[in-house]
């Protein structure tokens, strides 16, 4: 990975690399931003472009023995701690880590998930502290990447917190998270923090096209629909996730219709059964589409909507009466089910009593 291969992201490849060019590098960088949009790739660019033996005009050379050891994450000074599911032995906590390193290795944009709660073991930071107590086996800077940092249990947090406090020599950590508010005070507070900004929808269509061999059209509906997160892009990619996108849009059509709670209730069983993943993407389908409703609704072109495909359907659906102040509010309350979902809530029961709230809430008080 170099930052050549990085899609949009100008000013953060810039600070990153002046910060090596000037030499100073701090002990600890905070990368935060929405998931999906570089900061994994950010950090192991920034790995290779430190530890390269021929930088090339600002960047590494992708060639020498570090940078193609960092690209398949094998260099014995890069250190990585990213969430897995849980495992129920050390040997399929192996396996599962692996699992997602080399889905990582061969799509830096791609997003961790799974149905179950992912997390990272106490076991895998201990490990870190510890490898970093020895001698290091090659010169040169160390690099340890802790991927989405706020899925850390707190156990691994006071681990890591040693770390930061402490840090060994020669040593630069790198947290990334998309929920900094996760991220104890005490953390933050040590580390350089670097924001990752959404992506533009065509360094989206590009990387789509280049990278990931989709076609022009279908690129560009993708590049609408993820809200400036490749990793979203790609993951609705995946054959699983188009079916879920056609769950989300009739199930939207139900709920904003819905006269009667049984019409939602009936709808709820399309939903997928407790896969937090599934359904928080089925919920995020949903803010696309509550935010085209009010676009439409307010007289904005159709070029601007995120659902081109579904233009017909969501122009009737604007016709309908509803209560405009209580609709500007739902993408924000379908963002806080996210979240609850995301911290364990039960899955089916929150969608469920969100559907209701939602009817309950947009209906005119007229009718
Ligand atoms: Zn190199």
């Amino acid at each position: 990975m170099d930052f050549n291969s990085l899609a949009g992201q100008e000013t953060v490849k810039r600070i990153l690399i002046r910060t090596v060019d000037r030499d100073c590098v701090p002990n600890s960088f905070l990368f935060y931003g929405p998931e999906g949009v570089g900061k994994w790739g950010a950090a192991l660019a920034l790995a290779a472009y430190l530890n390269c033996r021929n930088r090339i005009d600002g960047d590494s050379c992708g060639t020498c023995p570090p940078c193609r050891q960092i690209r398949k994450l094998q260099y014995p000074n890069l250190f990585t701690a990213i969430p897995t599911p849980p495992s129920r032995s050390d040997t399929e906590e192996i396996e599962n880590y692996w699992e997602i390193l080399n889905r990582k290795i061969a799509e830096p944009y791609a997003l961790i998930t799974g149905r179950r709660q992912m997390t990272i073991p106490v076991a895998t930071v201990r490990q870190i502290r510890l490898s970093l107590g020895q001698k290091p086996p090659v010169d040169g800077l160390r690099v340890v990447i802790i991927e989405q940092m706020d899925r850390m249990l707190s156990g691994s947090a006071d681990a890591l917190l040693k770390l930061v406090e402490e840090p060994p020599s020669r040593t630069l950590i790198i947290i990334t998270t998309s929920r900094p508010e996760r991220i104890p005070a005490t953390i933050v507070s040590r580390c350089r923090r670097v924001r990752f900004a959404r992506l533009a929808g065509s360094a989206i269509k590009d990387y789509l096209v280049e990278k990931a061999g989709q076609d022009e059209k279908q690129a560009s509906l993708l590049a609408r629909l993820c809200h400036g997160s490749l990793g979203t892009a790609l993951y609705l990619t995946e054959e699983d996730n188009a079916q879920d996108r056609e769950v989300a849009k009739l199930l939207f059509k139900g709920i904003f219709l819905a006269e009667t709670t049984e019409a939602a209730a009936e709808a709820m069983e399309l939903l997928p059964t407790g896969d937090r993943f599934r359904l928080n993407r089925i919920l995020a389908a949903w803010q696309t589409l509550f935010r085209d409703i009010m676009l439409l609704q307010s007289g904005a072109r159709e070029s601007y909507l995120a659902n081109i495909d579904f233009v017909g359907e969501l122009e009737r659906l604007a016709a309908r009466p509803v209560n405009q102040k209580a609709l500007m509010k739902i993408p924000a309350l379908i963002g806080s089910v996210m979240e609850d979902i995301d911290l364990n809530v039960e899955p089916n029961t929150a969608v469920a009593a969100l559907i209701i709230e939602i009817s309950r809430r947009i209906t005119p008080e007229s009718l």
